[in-house]
């Protein structure tokens, strides 16, 4: 078995990603690296907690922001990077930087440079100091989020198939494997009672200011963090404990109805937790649920929660076990994510049919590792090939008993589209590297990686957080929907 996967490693290194490996060096010329040593190349660091403090000032539309980042070298790397959106796009958002206790100017190419990488569009923040392998080092940043006007929320707001993250909001190292401890702690400065939910532990502590304070108490993928805050007054928020888990429902008042949403969680959270096992977050569920007003739908996942239309609901709380805890290495890999998700929906019809044996793509190789987002594919032909697999496997009961599987053996340990194959492998004897290397990685379309909008599926559609026409109106706001 051993021997196969070496086989298999040295195909797809040498083979399938020539573009990937052949990096140009420049003592040595080109060089041949590894899927791994390109995302340690990239990605530098390992991050173990990030903690921010985020002072939100809700009328004056910004949020002083102080981060500190622990982390090491990840195995060869001694020069660190960090993505934080908002610096790299106006260095005057930050206000200081310490690096081990050293004090940095962002504005110094001797102390910060901002850099790129070939195959991907996110830019890093490099600080030009070597720093030791096997030790703990602190970066410490303060810098100010500007919010846009109008109406008085902070909440994350992630777009996955962008590759979008929290790193619009905090320092941290955007990509799904990339795991790390959050403590994050929110003050309000206004007079106005605000609420606040999100992933996990979300207390309200004491203070002179309103503060809650939000610990992932595991480490996870950045993206996956969720908070919200917003007036008390204009929403209702309602729990319930479901199957032994705890769900909170935050709307807008005159928004989504949360009875309704209440409803078919009743249904769907005992059918994912007899199917899959039990519910992954220990805090249970914290859903932030929106209008579908003009789009139709859409949603995001995250760790313990979602932000979420109805018309999305069941994608984004099945996301909490295929997105949230069992995680893909690179954003490439997500594909799998959705594919499944998709897949559990659209195979209940009978006529549902597998992707074609002749069909080929690069929904995978079209992209480097280190790149952002995923191909769009994933929710039709990606939906496919998992019911090819279901096929292989006898069904979709025992499909779903595969899923159950390697959901339990492998959430928070992020896996790669070929690392999935040797799960398949293990677990039911089924090889099917051939028919994926054709599936996902030997076919050469261009202009996928955006996808036609015709034929995009409403989870696609980024989620939109626009309070309902009365709420805007008494805040002052007309029609005034922010540009997307
Ligand atoms: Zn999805």
């Amino acid at each position: 078995m051993r021997k196969l996967k070496m086989v298999r490693k040295f195909l797809s290194m040498y083979l399938l990603f020539p573009v990937v490996v052949l990096l140009l060096t420049p003592s040595a010329g080109y060089s041949l690296i590894s899927e791994d040593q390109l995302l340690d190349r990239t990605f530098r660091i390992d991050i173990s907690t990030i903690t921010v403090s985020f002072d939100y000032f809700p009328w004056e539309y910004y949020v002083d922001c102080r981060a500190v980042v622990e982390f090491t070298m990840r195995p060869g790397q001694s020069r660190p990077v960090i993505h934080l959106a908002p610096a790299i796009r106006d260095s005057n958002v930050v206000n200081s930087i310490t690096l081990n206790g050293e004090a940095l100017n962002f504005s110094d190419e001797s102390d910060v440079r901002i850099i790129g990488f070939e195959g991907t569009t996110q830019q890093a923040i490099e600080f030009q100091r070597d720093l030791e392998a096997d030790t703990v080092h602190t970066l410490d940043i303060s810098y100010r989020l500007t919010l846009p006007e109008g109406y008085p929320r902070f909440s994350s707001k992630v777009h996955d198939l962008e590759g979008r993250g929290n790193e619009e909001l905090f320092p941290t190292i955007n990509t799904p494997h990339e795991l790390a401890r959050h403590f994050l702690t929110f003050r309000v400065h206004s007079d106005t009672p605000f609420r606040c939910i999100g992933s996990e532990l979300m207390m309200e502590t004491f203070s002179t200011v309103q503060e809650w304070s939000l610990d992932t108490e595991r480490e996870l993928a950045s993206y996956t963090v969720m908070f919200v805050l917003m007036p008390e007054e204009d929403t209702i928020l309602e729990e319930r404990i479901i199957g032994g888990v705890h769900v909170r429902i935050m709307a807008y008042i005159g928004g989504a109805s949360i009875d309704t949403a209440f409803d078919r969680l009743e249904q769907w959270l005992p059918e994912l937790e007899t199917n899959l096992g039990p519910f992954p977050m220990p805090r249970g569920l914290s859903i932030f649920l929106v209008s579908s007003g003009a789009t139709r739908g859409g949603g995001m996942e995250y760790y313990g929660g979602t932000i979420t239309t109805l018309g999305a609901l069941e994608h984004e709380v099945f996301h909490l076990y295929y997105g949230c805890s069992t995680v893909n290495k690179t954003f490439r890999d997500s594909w799998m994510d959705e594919a499944i998700t998709m897949w559990y929906e659209n195979s209940v019809d009978p006529e549902y049919s597998p992707i074609p044996e002749n069909y080929m793509s690069n929904i995978v190789s079209g992209r480097s590792p280190i790149a952002v987002g995923f191909d769009r594919r994933a929710y039709t032909k990606g939906a496919q090939i998992m019911e090819a697999v279901a096929r292989e496997l006898g069904g979709r009961a025992e499909m779903i008993a595969f899923l159950s599987y390697v959901h339990g053996n492998y959430s928070f340990t992020p896996f790669t589209t070929l690392d999935f194959l040797d799960y398949l492998r293990d677990y039911s004897g089924v090889d099917m590297t051939d028919r994926f290397l054709n599936w996902l990685y030997m076919g050469d379309e261009t202009g996928y990686a955006a996808g036609p909008a015709s034929r995009r599926s409403s989870h696609e559609d980024e989620v939109d957080m626009t309070p309902p026409e009365g709420l805007l109106k008494k805040y002052g706001i007309y029609n005034k929907r922010r540009p997307k």
